[in-house]
Order: C-alpha cells, then structure tokens, then sequence
C-alpha cells in the first residue's frame, strides 16, 4: 500500500503518517525528518538546508528528489510506503511519477488532512518539539512527557517562519490538490479533532477507497 499524506504544515500529517506505520508496517516517509537529521549530523546537504528551512522556505526540488529516490531504493519499501512533506511542488511530483513508473508502483491514495489557516497558526506558533525524538508537543509544554528532555521550540515553528511555511504551502504546494484530483486519488479528512478521531476518518477513507482490502 502507498500512500502519501497531503495537507499545510501543522495539520497532523506527520502523527497520522506515524500511526498509519505502526498499523500497517510500512515505512514513513517524511522528508522534513530527513533533513533534520542531516542538519544534525552536520552534512554538506545539512548544511544547506539548515537556513532555509529555519527561514520556513523550500529546500531545491532537485536535491529533494535526490533524496527521494535514494528512499524508494531502500528494501523497506517494497511491500509499500507513507509519504509525508514530499511531493510539495509540480515539479517534485512529477518527479515522483516518473521514479514510481520506473519502479513500477503508483500512489494508491492521496490523504489530504484539510486544517483552517487560522487554526494552523495556533497550533504552529508556539509548538514544543522533543529535541531527542523530534516529536512535537503543543505550546506550552516544557518536558518530554515521553522521557523527561526539555523540549525546544524549532527555528521554523518562530512566528515569521511559520507565515513563511503557510505562504509557500499555498503557492507552491496546494496546486497538486489538483494534480491528484484529477486521478481521484484524493480523500479529503477533516484534520480538526482528537488524534484518534482523526485517525479513524483515515481508516474509514481507506476502507471506502478499497485500499485496505
Ligand atoms: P516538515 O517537517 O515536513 O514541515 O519539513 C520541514 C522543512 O523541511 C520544510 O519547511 C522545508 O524547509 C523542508 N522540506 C521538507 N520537505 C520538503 C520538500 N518536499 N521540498 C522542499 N523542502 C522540504
């Protein structure tokens, strides 16, 4: 099963990604965790991205693709994969079409976790994130309920970087609504309520779409 979790940045993609792994065992695939990984290792592409994903903006389509399509080849993912973060241009999923024709897959479901603007910002602004495990806590919370760390707030959940994030996620990411409309791939999921209840919607849409059966 493939599938790829769709929506702004703050809707709760990466949380129902994670469950959705733990459900159905199959690898999670989110690229902003890559970079952020690169980013503390120190790497050449760390280096790189650090700035302008501190700023809220886009890393270039060709080194994210790159970074993708080293993903796909891993051996984990062939009974499947979540994405999550990649495709966020034209240009990257069209990439994407192409690698997954190569490696003879297809998305079976686009999952788009649909979130107020005004809803984002509150819940973005101000985030705590677990600087052990990079989960993220709302505002407010000071230590890692999960092992005690205090928890930091990302450069990129500070107030100018998150209008940044919304402001390009509306240029440049919300076009490929469209882009998977028109292959009626999409399921849209309220992205408002518990996690639970969130998660629920995202089973039942997979279960109307025949994904899980
Ligand atoms: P995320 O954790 O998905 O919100 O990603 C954090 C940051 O990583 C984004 O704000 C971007 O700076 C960068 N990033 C992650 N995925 C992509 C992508 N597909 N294209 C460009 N930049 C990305």
């Amino acid at each position: 099963m493939n599938l790829l979790l769709y929506g702004p940045p703050g809707s709760g993609k990466g949380t129902q990604a994670e469950m959705l792994h733990k459900r159905f065992d199959i690898p999670h695939i989110a690229t902003g965790d890559i970079l952020r990984n690169e980013v503390a290792a120190g790497t050449p592409l760390g280096l790189k991205a650090k700035p302008i994903m501190a700023a809220g903006g886009y890393v270039p389509d060709d080194v994210m693709i790159g970074i993708i399509r080293n993903r796909l080849a891993q051996p984990d993912c062939v009974n499947g994969f979540i994405m999550d973060g990649f495709p966020r241009t034209i240009p990257q999923a069209q990439a994407l079409d192409e690698l997954l024709t190569e490696l003879s897959k297809a998305f079976d479901r686009v999952l788009y976790l649909k979130v107020e603007t005004s809803e984002l910002v509150k819940r973005l602004a101000g985030r705590m994130t677990c600087p052990v495990d990079q989960k993220t806590y709302p505002p407010g919370t000071r230590t890692c309920p999960a092992d005690g760390t205090k928890l930091v707030q990302r450069d990129d959940d500070k107030p100018d970087a998150v209008k940044h994030r919304i402001e390009i996620y509306l240029e440049k990411t919300l076009p490929l609504l469209d882009y998977y409309r028109a292959r009626h791939l999409v399921s849209e999921i309220e992205g408002v309520g518990t996690i639970d209840e969130i998660h629920g919607s995202v089973l039942s849409a997979l279960e109307k779409a025949r994904v899980t059966n």
